[in-house]
């Protein structure tokens, strides 16, 4: 009797045990709710969907990466008052700053990138973006002398780090990071939404972006590739792909024209100018959006050949460039995952 009480425990309750994880899993799959929310931040427009069990736990998470992203940008800003980026270039030539460890990770990313860019990422570039001010209401076309002079205060060894306190040694010198900081702030949104609970979704600071976890319906992400085409808002490729980010970069989005040329946000630290390389638009995919963030800068001024090349020698990175003449030209490991939407482009190998 007594042996065959354990008997029925030991089928029984590892049957009940199962029956309720199937049904766990059932009921999980069916209750996840879609919930989506947008908000203005680091200049753009930040759009962030979860599948979440109920609408207010992904509202929550939602809140709490947009307040993550709002932090970041309170302290890698230029323009707002006592943010660490700020402080460092008031501070310019006299004084350390102390900055948080946020600031610091960037910082010391973005000192990594001028070398494995050539110098084409340059997170010291500041003195020349404030000149050309795209997209500021003081954006002009410098004279050459000016541009000449700004070149002059981009030497990133004249930035001193120890510890938490970073020094501009060069009183004219300007930190800027917004080439990386969008990133960083991509990254973190997810990681906080993930400590909250959730397991799928997507966070996009515009054209930034990552993907993550898998939809209710088990159907696949497709994230599209922006015409590189003023004032279009319609998707020329797509790309299949979960858990891993999606960056874009393009001369398309930022610029202002006067007498028919077109001057955008992208700066070539050789030329000191707009850069023109024949390329309008990169789109990395990479295990991080802050190095997709660096990476579209950086291959959208190196070029068609060389900036392949950098791809190709970073692992677990891949790019697809279009050139002017709407050829899209992708690194080895994208071929099974792009689908061309638009029949004016065409692959290019
Ligand atoms: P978007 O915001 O369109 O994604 P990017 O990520 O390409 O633009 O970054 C452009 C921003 O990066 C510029 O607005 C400027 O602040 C900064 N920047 C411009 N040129 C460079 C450069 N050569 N190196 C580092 N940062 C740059
Ligand atoms: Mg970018």
């Amino acid at each position: 009797m007594k042996k065959a009480k354990k008997y029925i425990k030991f089928i029984v309750v590892p049957l009940i045990l199962i029956t309720m994880v199937f049904n766990l899993t059932a009921c999980q799959e069916k209750v996840l709710q879609q919930v989506d929310g947008e908000a203005f931040v680091l200049g753009t427009y930040g759009q962030i969907r979860v599948f979440a069990p109920s609408q207010s736990k992904g509202n929550k998470a939602i809140e709490k990466a947009f307040q993550r992203i709002r932090d970041i940008e309170n302290t890698m800003s230029t323009s707002i008052e006592n943010s660490d980026v700020y402080n460092i270039n008031q501070n310019a030539g006299q004084a350390a700053v102390k900055v948080s460890d946020d600031t610091l990770y960037v910082i010391e990313k973005g000192i990594e990138y001028k070398n494995i860019t050539k110098g084409n990422f340059n997170i010291t570039l500041g003195s020349l973006i404030e000149l050309w001010g795209i997209g500021k209401d003081w954006q002009r076309i410098p004279a050459q002398e000016e541009i000449i002079e700004a070149q002059k205060h981009i030497d990133i060894n004249q930035l001193e780090v120890e510890g938490n306190n970073v020094k501009i040694n060069d009183p004219n010198m300007l930190m800027d990071l917004g080439g990386i900081a969008k990133g960083y702030a991509v990254d973190e949104a997810v990681k906080v939404l993930k400590a909250n609970g959730i397991e799928s979704g997507f966070v996009n600071l515009g054209g930034d972006i990552f993907v993550f976890g898998e939809k209710p319906d088990q159907s696949p992400w497709y994230i599209g590739i922006q015409k590189p085409e003023l004032n279009s808002s319609s998707v020329m490729a797509r790309i299949a792909m979960s858990n891993e980010s999606i960056v874009s970069s393009g001369d398309y989005e930022r610029y202002f024209i006067e007498e028919d040329v077109r001057y955008h946000h992208i700066i070539d630290p050789a030329t000191g100018y707009p850069s023109d390389s024949g390329v309008i638009s990169v789109t990395i995919l990479s295990d991080k959006a802050i190095d997709g963030d660096v990476l579209s800068t950086a291959v959208f001024i190196l070029g068609l050949e060389e900036g392949l090349a950098l791809i190709e020698t970073l692992e677990d990175v891949e790019v697809a460039i279009i050139t002017s003449d709407k050829l899209v030209h992708i690194s080895s490991g994208l071929d099974d995952k792009i689908e061309i939407l638009d029949k004016a482009y065409r692959m290019a190998n």
